[in-house]
């Protein structure tokens, strides 16, 4: 970036209400989301009973009720202040943490970025308690009927958060993710009955039952369900049961494709790709459905790596993609194929394989722009701003330290003495940015970490020493200009093809910036064309 054409802008603290639902923002992205954290509450509250209510796909309403053992007037108060928990009590818990997501932020989050009341009662005789929340802070909280268990109601979603609510999808389309969620809970606790209503219109009605298919079939296509073939292995380490479809079953798109880990559901590429690994060729470029549930240890998961939880790691990815496609060719009688190379390599290098369709909704225009649609139109965002301001936020907020990647080959750069003086003036503060750096001798500098999620290599590793020394102004180097420094050299360059993931996890991580609206530098990073301006340039209006 041009330091001559930099505009300067003021620097602003955010406030603690900012901060909180830019928090949220990452936590609840959508209506479907939010039905998670709150089917995830009913079940750990050890309800039989579960009833998902929603309006405009869950932009306007939201409504959880169960039966399970609700809360007291003071749970209810500490239950939507962020950080609150009932579930971990010793510290030894803290584990419980990272393995079953118990954050204590759910409840928070959805508190922060819409109108909720909380009903609730801890038996069925006298009153319980009725807690309003708008916008995070607590209006109201009295007494209330309501039998034993809990209702959450979330009205107007991000309503506070408009670049949220803008971003969100077509009703019908935000319904389809919220009753995919509360199906995907219904396929893993057949014996809790499950009813999901839209505008009033039931839409699932499953009673409790005993037995996991008699459920499945009540979800999916009766006779895939009936074809299913059972999968069930055990090892110390791993358990894993659940069912596939007979290969010649696989049509060309899937119903069902659900992964769980200890019963809650998640997105894990490791275990889609052993799947299809394990079917090996017979599939051809069909898709087979199948339902896996995966028991182990919580110590050996790591939930947090996804700010929603829904991407989960195993402690050794290598050995769980081995043992759940050699489970699935031991389910369906297949012999290990000697054509798994092409496989293999996909999966070594992190690339996608056939997983069937994930959604088409961003395109890249001359691997520089990223068109989305939104409600009102479409925008068109400039990938290069907007990973800049991405990185500039990140690396500029007090929150905490940024964390950092390892680069393969630690880049080795021989510095100026300009160079040299600016790298020891800021000091400590690099590692704080994510670049871990070593003096090596003399002159150069050995540097071994670059922020996460950042495409810093060698050239613009040595392209950020180059420049750190010009906007040095005398002996201080202005934390402001070595954030931008960093997410300048850091960011997507123009140019660079983009996946579907990386597109979507870009827009995701843009809007959920305190100004997704310009780069640091003052540029544009988003155009919105509203529906409005193409109608009128076609002259329909
Ligand atoms: P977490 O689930 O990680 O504990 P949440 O923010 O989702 O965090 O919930 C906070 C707390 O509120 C829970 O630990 C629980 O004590 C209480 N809670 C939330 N929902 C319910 C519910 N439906 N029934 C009973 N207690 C609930
Ligand atoms: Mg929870």
């Amino acid at each position: 970036m041009n330091q001559q054409t930099t505009k300067r802008r003021p620097v602003k603290l955010l406030s603690e209400d900012t901060v909180r639902r830019i928090a949220a923002g990452e936590v609840i992205t959508r209506p479907a989301a939010a039905v998670k954290e709150l089917v995830e509450n009913s079940l750990d509250a050890g309800a039989t009973e579960i009833k998902v209510e929603v309006k405009t796909g869950g932009k306007n309403l939201i409504k959880v009720s169960d039966n399970g053992i609700g809360m007291t007037r003071e749970d209810v108060r500490l239950a939507v202040a962020r950080h609150a928990t009932s579930k971990l009590e010793a510290i030894d818990d803290l584990k419980g943490i990272s393995s079953f997501g118990f954050r204590g932020e759910a409840l928070a989050a959805i508190a922060a970025v819409s109108r909720l009341t909380i009903e609730t009662n801890t038996d069925d005789a006298g009153p319980g308690t009725r807690l309003e929340v708008e916008g995070g802070d607590i209006r109201e909280i009295g007494e209330t009927a309501h039998p034993l268990g809990t209702t959450v109601t979330a009205r107007t979603l991000f309503f506070n958060l408009m670049p949220r609510r803008s971003f969100l999808k077509s009703d019908n389309y935000e319904l389809k993710l919220v009753a995919e969620t509360v199906k995907n809970y219904a396929a893993a606790y057949p014996e809790t009955g499950f009813e999901l209503v839209s505008g009033g219109r039931i839409l699932l009605r499953l009673p409790g039952c005993k037995q996991l298919k008699e459920r499945l079939k009540e979800l999916y296509d009766r006779q895939t369900v009936e074809s299913f073939i059972e999968l069930k292995v055990d090892n110390p380490l791993l358990s894993v049961s659940g069912f596939l479809a007979e290969p010649t079953q696989a049509r060309r798109f899937y119903d069902v494709q659900a992964v769980y880990f200890n019963h809650r559901p998640v997105r894990s590429r490791v275990v889609v790709r052993a799947v299809y690994d394990g079917y090996g060729p017979v599939l051809g470029d069909r898709t087979p459905n199948f339902l896996l549930f995966i028991e182990t240890n919580p110590s050996r998961l790591d939930v947090n790596i996804h700010p929603t939880k829904q991407e989960v790691r195993f402690a050794d990815e290598r050995f769980l993609f081995d043992f759940i496609s050699e489970a699935v060719r031991k389910a369906l009688g297949i012999r290990r194929s000697e054509q798994t190379g092409v496989d293999e390599f996909l999966y070594q290098h992190g690339l996608e394989t056939g997983e069937g369709a994930g959604v088409q909704g961003f395109w890249q225009v001359h691997n520089s722009y990223i068109l989305a649609q939104v409600t009102s139109g479409y925008v068109i965002v400039d990938q290069h701003a907007a990973h800049e301001r991405i990185l500039f936020e990140e690396v500029t907020s007090r929150r905490k330290q940024v964390s950092s990647q390892g680069l393969l080959f630690p880049v080795t750069v021989e510095l100026s003495p300009d160079q040299f003086a600016a790298y020891e003036r800021i000091g400590k503060r690099l590692a704080q940015m994510g670049i871990e750096t070593k003096v090596f001798s003399g002159r150069t500098v050995v540097v071994e970490t670059v922020p996460a999620g950042s495409y810093m290599g060698k050239a613009e590793i040595r392209e950020f020493f180059a420049e750190l020394a010009s906007v040095s102004s005398g002996r201080a180097v202005p934390e402001i200009e070595l954030a931008k420094l960093v997410a300048c050299k850091g960011a997507i360059k123009a140019g660079q093809w983009l996946s579907q993931p990386e597109m979507e996890s870009l827009i995701n991580r843009l809007f959920a910036c305190q100004e997704p609206h310009f780069c640091p530098h003052g540029r544009p990073a988003i155009i919105k064309i509203t529906l409005e301006e193409l109608n009128r340039k076609f002259g329909r209006t």
